[in-house]
């Protein structure tokens, strides 16, 4: 064996570094929120490239978002810039849709197949149901169907309408993306042997959320005994209602008998008290009772989570806008102190907006968010976990797109500005303001893709089927970043506000239903997510009134408050005063 590029490993400790050289065989890491398991991953890639000979080309990166992959790409590039463009880096779907293209023949579908969008489904449910209604309904049956393996008679039969519909149009959805493979590859023998042989090294990070599908596709591609690594925190699942299960990390060693573990403990990301706090939060509901986590880095002087109580959402809003531009050194803080220490413990200038995320439970909540930091002049970027393509603006522009002159423009990025114009499908007067802002806002997500895509239309349109909106979140703009907490997951921010920390709300619970304890502890898991993001400063607010679907009604703190310790949180000044006292929220 040649000796380690030392560069490649220096910047992992001992325990990643072990992790990294592990080259052979099934490996799991199991780490918590910040321990270096993504960049461990991606060393560990670029080791097994350089130091081991690996050919790229064999090597198989699967992520839980394209914008994951995105980051991890930009990063092997530098670490690896020969070898990059050859390894094969992207989300389950990308693969599946890989696979699916190479043998698109063999279920029917043409050489340039779709992705059906969600309006697309809905309406050809529609048409096969003749009630719009049980086409929604059945929209939500069919996924469960497919994803659990559901044997009810009636959905079989309704599913089978509903391929053959779909296939007469030249459309897969997006189950059939892992379905139809993992179909394949468990009827053909050969084939599968043939992307073993391609994909022989496989390292699969967010392993906690994987579904079925996903997971009888790996197993197909990686066999016991293969060099599989499975990365992943069980106290980070959080995508149960996607149809993933935790179930499946928990029992890695039992499918691969012969895996190493390794455990990495030191969290790089956050400071001791917030780290505390998180650990607090999860205590109840862990999946990983005996966990081992700690602070890696001294940070000094820091301050304690903030807990703040607003009167109603309009005014928690405010309060964020305001908490903000005081750290942002607005002019209540001029007197302070603004600088920041970094994640290797260097004090560096100031924050920016980009430093900064408000994350909450539900889409909805951002609407007084947005209207609060307009009006305080802030910008900022608000991405939710939904796919792109399933927004209904985005939807409609695809279908101005799909109708639009083949002559009428070159690039994509200027088809989809007159698609949008054309788009513009049509809206009726009355509803012209709030749809025209729509369109324009789906305009600007859809720009860097267009752009990035040229002139290949049919390129734009399958990454546009696979991307979520989170996907397009820049982590460069200079913005404030509003996210919602599935769309927050793997990123981290110096500065986060987790806010509508309500019972019924985070935990999320409609008026008069009792969650199960299953859900109960996802939502757990959720708020374990939130806090782990922050670095420095976490606040979470929640507020004693809130509207939700034009009701109105009292608000109490979520149970999830009460776990945590005065050790490590503090109130800030209430609701009714002006501000809270700068103090509090000094910056290191
Ligand atoms: P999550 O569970 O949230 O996905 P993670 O375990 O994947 O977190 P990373 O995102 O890989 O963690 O790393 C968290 C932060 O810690 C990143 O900023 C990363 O660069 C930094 N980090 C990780 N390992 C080290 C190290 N050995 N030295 C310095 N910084 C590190
Ligand atoms: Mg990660």
């Amino acid at each position: 064996i040649p000796p380690a590029n030392p560069s490649l490993l220096d910047g992992l400790d001992a325990d990643q570094r072990a992790a990294a050289e592990i080259t052979d065989g099934p490996l799991l890491i199991i780490a918590g929120p910040g321990t270096g398991k993504t960049r461990t991953l991606t060393h560990r890639i670029a080791h097994l490239v350089t130091a081991h000979g690996v050919a790229p080309q064999h090597c198989l990166a699967i992520t839980f978002t394209r914008r994951a992959a995105a980051e991890m790409a930009e990063r092997l590039a530098t670490l690896v810039p020969d070898a990059a463009a050859q390894l094969t880096l992207g989300t389950f779907h990308a693969l599946g849709l890989t696979l699916l293209r190479e043998h698109h023949t063999r279920v029917g579908l043409s050489n340039h197949f779709g992705i059906a969008t969600e309006t697309q489904r809905l309406a050809l449910l529609t048409n096969l149901l003749d009630d719009e209604r049980a086409a929604r309904r059945a929209l939500a049956t069919l996924s469960r169907h497919r994803r659990a393996a559901d044997t009810d008679p009636e959905t079989t039969e309704l599913h089978l309408r509903y391929t053959k519909a779909l296939r007469e149009q030249d459309l897969v959805d997006f189950d059939d993306l892992i379905a139809l493979p993992v179909e394949l590859l468990e009827t053909d023998p050969q084939l599968t042997e043939h992307y073993r042989d391609r994909y022989r090294w496989i390292s699969v990070d967010e392993y906690q959320d994987v579904d079925e599908a996903q997971y009888r596709l790996l197993r197909l591609l990686a066999p016991p005994g293969g060099n599989l690594t499975a990365i992943g925190d069980p106290d980070q699942a959080i995508y149960r209602f996607r149809g993933a299960d935790v179930g499946f990390f928990l029992r890695f060693q039992q499918d691969y008998p012969t895996a190493r573990t390794v455990a990495l403990t030191r969290n790089y990301r956050s400071t001791p008290t917030i780290l505390a706090g998180a650990l607090q939060a999860i205590a109840p509901a862990t999946l990983v009772p005996d966990r081992e986590l700690r602070p890696a880095l001294d940070h000094g002087e820091h301050p304690k989570i903030g807990v703040y109580r607003a009167g109603d959402e309009r005014a928690e809003a405010s309060f964020v806008a305001r908490t903000m531009d005081q750290l942002l050194g607005g002019s209540s803080f001029h007197s302070l102190d603004s600088g920041r220490v970094d994640a290797h413990g260097e004090t560096t200038a100031g924050l920016t907006f980009a430093d900064i995320a408000v994350l909450y439970r539900t889409d909805a909540q951002a609407r007084a968010l947005m209207a609060a930091l307009t009006q305080a002049g802030v910008p900022f970027q608000k991405r939710s976990h939904d796919r792109l393509a399933d927004r209904p603006a985005v939807a409609e522009i695809l279908r101005a797109l799909a109708h639009l002159h083949p002559e009428a423009a070159t690039t994509v990025a200027d088809r989809v500005r007159q698609a949008a114009r054309t788009a513009l499908e049509q809206v009726p007067a009355e509803e012209h303001e709030d749809r025209a802002a729509e369109i324009h806002t789906a305009v600007d997500l859809l720009a860097p893709l267009a752009t990035d895509c040229g002139e290949d239309l049919a390129r734009f349109r399958a990454e546009l089927a696979l991307g979520a909106e989170v996907d397009t979140w820049d982590p460069r703009a200079d913005r404030v970043s509003l996210l919602t907490l599935h769309a927050a997951k793997g990123l981290e921010f110096p500065v986060v506000f987790l806010v509508g920390c309500e019972d019924g709300l985070l935990p999320l619970r409609w008026p008069g239903t009792e969650p199960d304890p299953e859900e109960l502890g996802e939502e757990r898991r959720l708020f374990f997510v939130g806090m782990t993001r922050a670095q420095h400063h976490l606040v979470l607010s929640h507020a004693g009134e809130r509207t939700r679907q034009g009701a109105t009604r009292p608000a109490t703190p979520s149970p999830f408050l009460s776990d945590l310790d005065v050790a490590v949180c503090q109130r800030l000044g209430e609701g009714t005063r002006k501000r809270p006292r700068a103090r509090q929220l000094r910056l290191l």
